[in-house]
């Protein structure tokens, strides 16, 4: 008797406001690490790492912005052909939250999906462990709300430094973009 064992290329973009720890979620998730360090995304376009799916190994393709998300010129490249689309807020700072309609729309325009509303997209409001959440400005509700207000997006509340939650939104991710498949 053979296993069959399907082998699964996902291509996943993360878009959002410069700051709001993109990186630093991929980091987390890939390689376990976490760097106080600000600094910008050099070299690769992408990072991988595979995930066992019942009766399938799933390579997550993994694309970054190497800083050019301040300036929206990301190129043609970096979108063509995702499966997933995260996008992720700052929980303390009001404006990357504000921004996500942009992502979330720009997106659209540069990938141009066959089914636009029907796409899979991912919300992480990120740096939730900043001072226990006292200087939070965006709540879970109001997040929750643009998430209903998009077609139902999926919404994870994370941390890049305490690795909170981070595995879980990922193994969404895989999840929404093969379900999409
Ligand atoms: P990017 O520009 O969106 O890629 O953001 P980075 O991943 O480079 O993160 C920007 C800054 O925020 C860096 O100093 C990170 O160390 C910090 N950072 C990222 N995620 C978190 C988090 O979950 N909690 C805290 N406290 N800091 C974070
Ligand atoms: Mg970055």
């Amino acid at each position: 008797m053979s296993i069959s064992r399907r082998r699964t290329l996902l291509k996943v973009v993360i878009l959002g406001d410069s700051g709001v720890g993109k990186t630093s979620l991929m980091n987390q998730y890939v390689h376990n690490k976490f760097s106080q360090q600000y600094k910008a995304t050099i070299g690769a376009d992408f990072v991988t790492k595979e995930i066992q799916m019942e009766d399938r190994l799933v390579t997550l393709q993994i694309w970054d912005t190497a800083g050019q998300e301040r300036f929206q010129s990301l190129g043609v490249a970096f979108y063509r052909g995702a499966d997933c689309c995260v996008l992720v807020y700052d929980v303390n700072v009001l404006k990357s939250f504000d921004t996500l309609d942009n992502w979330h729309d720009e997106f659209l325009k540069q990938a141009n999906p066959v089914d636009p509303s029907s796409f899979p997209f991912i919300l992480l409001g990120n740096k939730v462990d900043i001072d226990g959440g006292n200087s939070r400005v965006v709540s879970e509700k109001k997040a929750k709300e643009w998430c209903l207000s998009r077609g139902n997006i999926p919404y994870f509340e994370t941390s890049a430094k305490e690795a909170y939650n981070v595995d879980a939104a990922f193994l969404c991710v895989a999840k929404t973009a093969l379900a999409n498949e």
